[in-house]
């Protein structure tokens, strides 16, 4: 073998080989960038905030010394200015090492992407552009300069999480500013964050409340009247520390607006890929499940006797059925963060719910194909494979494009033209 096959088979190689996918240079290098801190920064302190489901914030400020924090900050404001597609693909990187720190990465970076260049593509009058544009800098400016994180809260437990009513956690406009009320329930980096950047419904006294009308604020996570409550002990995912957010007329001010007024909305319903983000964690959880199986079979695996398992049919084959599964999982993927944009085609919003479901379903029937490949041994809770099986199983939960929903949406929009009815 040659030393350019063996890198092509080195256990940590890049999930997107950068010449195969036709990857720009500087998009390849921070896809490097990040991959390289995962292996390096996240891989080892994966296990201890998995069992004792705490925050890796220790890794938040190592990320924001290696820039990874400013990763969707345009460059002008002081970050990386990754597009959408180069951040899916770092994201996945960093997925792979450690799936809750990869999740909660998420939350923060789309706080960014979204105000970024989501925004930059959405229609916005002059006066919306400038209005966003100076508070944006507020915002990227705490998080390059001063290393501060940003959560995502939007869920509530009732039907504004997946799209289908009103946020119920409203802002009631004051005087330089709002007042804000409510509960967000899953909030990722709760207690751990520096601002919370949640979506509400702004609604004034006798208003009826209207989606039209989400706010997206940044809520400085110590400001009086917010507490953060409950406990978190779940299946997967514990780094995030998901705990409960109460907020009780919560003063914030106008400037904490990430988005004018009514951009969100507009976000929303022409950006619909912004929805996908979540998918890139779950896209690396399958390709560290292929890479454990693979590793552990050649008898390679660190922390593992060197016995070679390979030799068995029934293991080649089953190495044979996840390598097609994750090519397929991988193409389809890819496909979709690369035609990401506002205003797609209703094939190309097709794409990406069949993109979610895949991701999210293949990881965990990944991650259980490997458990039963590799066998007893290799589902011990000194080694990652187990964490990658109950990580993975929380991708096709999580709003608004869960595995359901993704298909109840696939069935529909293919069998029906917008507004067509049977009456
Ligand atoms: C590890 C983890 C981290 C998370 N982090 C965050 C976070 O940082 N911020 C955040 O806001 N949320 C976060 N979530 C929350 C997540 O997006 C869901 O809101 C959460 O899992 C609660 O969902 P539920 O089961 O209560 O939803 P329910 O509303 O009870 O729905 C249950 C299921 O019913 C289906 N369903 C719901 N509504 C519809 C509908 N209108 N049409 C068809 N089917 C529907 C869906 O498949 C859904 O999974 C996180 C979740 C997990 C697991």
């Amino acid at each position: 073998m040659n030393p350019r096959d063996l890198d092509q088979h080195a256990a940590d190689a890049p999930i997107f080989d950068p010449a195969a996918f036709r990857l720009a240079p500087h998009e390849a290098a921070l896809i490097d960038k990040a991959r390289a801190f995962g292996l390096r920064v996240l891989m080892p302190r994966a296990a201890r905030h998995d069992r004792d489901a705490t925050f890796p914030i220790e890794t938040f400020r190592d990320m924001h010394g290696e820039g990874l924090l400013g990763i969707c900050v345009p460059k002008a404001e002081g970050g990386a200015g990754a597009s959408f597609r180069t951040y899916c693909l770092a994201a996945a990187e960093l997925g792979r090492y450690c799936g809750a720190t990869a999740l909660s990465w998420n939350m923060h970076v789309c706080s960014t992407l979204w105000t970024g260049a989501l925004a930059d593509d959405l229609d916005m009058s002059a006066a919306e552009r400038a209005e966003h544009a100076a508070r944006r800098s507020l915002h990227y400016r705490r998080i390059v300069a001063d290393g501060a994180v940003y959560s995502q809260p939007f869920s509530e437990g009732g039907a504004a999480a997946a799209g289908a009513a009103a946020f119920g956690t409203e802002a009631k406009p004051v005087d330089g500013g709002f007042v804000v009320n409510g509960k967000k329930i899953f909030a990722s980096l709760s207690g751990a964050a520096d601002y919370y950047g949640v979506l509400c419904t702004e609604r004034a006294e006798g208003d009826v409340a209207s989606r039209r009308n989400t706010l997206y604020l940044a809520l400085p996570a110590n400001t009086q009247g917010v507490s953060v409550v409950g406990d978190w002990d779940p299946l997967g995912m514990r780094g995030t520390v998901s705990r409960t957010l109460l907020f009780k007329d919560v003063f914030v001010a106008e400037d904490e607006m990430l988005m004018p007024r009514g951009v969100y909305f507009r976000a929303a319903t022409s950006w619909p890929h912004m929805f996908l983000t979540l998918s890139p964690t779950y896209m690396g959880l399958a390709q560290a499940a292929y890479d454990f199986t693979v590793a552990y079979l050649r008898g390679e695996l660190p922390g593992t006797p060197p016995v070679k398992r390979r030799m068995f049919p029934t293991k080649q084959i089953a190495v044979a059925e996840m390598r097609i599964t994750l090519e397929q999982t991988k193409a389809l993927w890819f496909q979709a963060v690369s035609e990401a944009r506002a205003d797609p085609t209703s094939e190309q919003v097709l794409r990406a719910y069949a993109a979610q479901f895949t991701v999210m379903e293949n990881a965990n029937a990944l991650a259980a194909k490997a458990i039963r490949t590799c066998g007893g041994q290799a589902m011990l809770k000194n080694l990652s494979l187990e964490r990658i099986y109950r990580d993975s199983r929380c991708g096709s939960l999580m709003l608004p494009w869960t595995a359901e929903i993704c298909l109840d949406r696939l069935g529909r929009e293919s069998l029906y033209a917008p507004g067509e009815t049977d009456a």
